[in-house]
C-alpha cells in the first residue's frame, strides 16, 4: 500500500474488503483503558487507529481489513474479500469462525462449509469438532479474553487439517512483554460501556513475545501480515504435515529385500 513519490512514502489505503478508498476514525481508547493498560500516547495512537479507523462503505475496521487482507494474500486472490467469499473457494474450503470476526462475519457466512462458533455456546478451549477438518480458522480479538489462551490455540491446531491455517488478531503493545492481568484491577474492552460483562474481561495483555504460545500450541510457522502500518497486522499461524509418517524409500527397499530373502529360504526348506 506504500508508494515512494519524490522520496516521500505516500500510503494509499484501499479497503481490501470492498475496494473503497474513504475512511473515518473514532477514538476508542478511553482514559480509563489507557490508565488500566498504562499506555503511552504513541501506544494510544496506534491502538486507536487499529480499532477506530473504518471504511465508510462497508464499515470494516482497520483490524477487520487487515485480517481480510492476510486471507487474500495467503490464497493469492486478486480481488476484494467480498468477492473472495463468493468465489470458487466458497465451495472448496471448510471454514471455522470463532466469535464474530469483526465485520467479516457477514461475508464469511457465504462459505458453504462455514461453522460459526460463538461463545458461550462454543468455547474455543473445548471446540466440539473432530480433529483435522478445517482448512482455515478466523478469529479477531478473542484470545486476550480466554482463560487459557494456549489451550485455545491448541484446540485450533487440533481441528485444522494438515497444512491448515489460522488467521487472527490480538491487541499487542509491542514495547513490553505479555502479562496476565492476575492481581490487577479488572479491565474490559469491546465497547465504551463500563458494564460489558465478563465475556469482555481482559485476561492477557499481549506484548512482543506473543508468538511463543503459537509455537507452544503446535503450529510450525508464523507470519505477520501488515496492511497499512504497525497499527494493522494480522497473525497467520500454519500447521505443516500433522502426520509424522513419511515414506522412506530406502527403508522400504531394505524391508522388501529382507522379505524376499526369508521367502527364498522358506521355499528351499520346503522343497
Ligand atoms: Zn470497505
Amino acid at each position: 500500500m506504500d508508494k515512494l513519490i519524490n522520496n516521500k512514502i505516500i500510503t494509499t489505503l484501499i479497503c481490501p474488503v470492498c475496494k473503497n478508498d474513504k475512511f473515518n476514525q473514532n477514538t476508542v481508547i478511553t482514559k480509563r483503558l489507557s490508565d488500566e493498560w498504562n499506555l503511552s500516547s504513541l501506544e494510544e495512537n496506534y491502538i486507536n487507529k487499529q480499532q477506530g479507523k473504518f471504511c465508510t462503505k462497508c464499515n470494516s475496521s482497520l483490524r477487520s481489513m487487515t485480517l481480510a487482507n492476510s486471507i487474500l494474500e495467503y490464497f493469492k486472490y486478486n480481488s476484494c474479500f467480498k468477492d473472495f467469499c463468493q468465489s470458487k473457494y466458497k465451495n472448496k474450503l471448510n471454514v471455522l469462525e470463532v466469535n464474530e470476526a469483526g465485520h467479516l462475519h457477514r461475508f464469511l457466512e457465504n462459505f458453504k462449509n462455514h461453522q460459526f462458533a460463538e461463545y458461550p455456546n462454543v468455547d474455543i478451549q473445548k471446540l466440539p469438532y473432530e480433529d483435522n477438518i478445517f482448512d482455515f480458522i478466523v478469529h479477531s480479538d478473542t484470545l486476550e479474553h480466554v482463560e487459557d489462551s494456549l489451550l485455545g490455540l491448541k484446540e485450533c491446531h487440533r481441528v485444522l487439517k494438515s497444512n491448515g491455517v489460522l488467521f487472527y488478531t490480538i491487541p499487542i503493545v509491542y514495547g513490553r512483554m505479555t502479562k496476565l492481568r492476575d492481581g490487577l484491577s479488572d479491565s474490559y474492552h469491546g465497547s465504551q460501556n463500563e458494564n460489558q460483562g465478563e465475556d469482555w474481561k481482559v485476561i492477557t495483555e499481549y506484548g512482543a513475545d506473543f508468538w511463543v504460545e503459537i509455537f507452544d500450541a503446535g503450529f510450525n510457522e508464523i507470519c505477520i501480515s501488515k496492511l497499512d502500518d504497525k497499527a494493522s497486522f494480522a497473525i497467520i499461524a500454519k500447521t505443516r504435515n500433522k502426520f509424522s509418517y513419511k515414506f522412506d524409500f530406502i527403508a522400504f527397499i531394505r524391508r522388501l529385500i529382507q522379505k524376499l530373502k526369508s521367502f527364498k529360504i522358506s521355499y528351499i526348506i520346503l522343497i
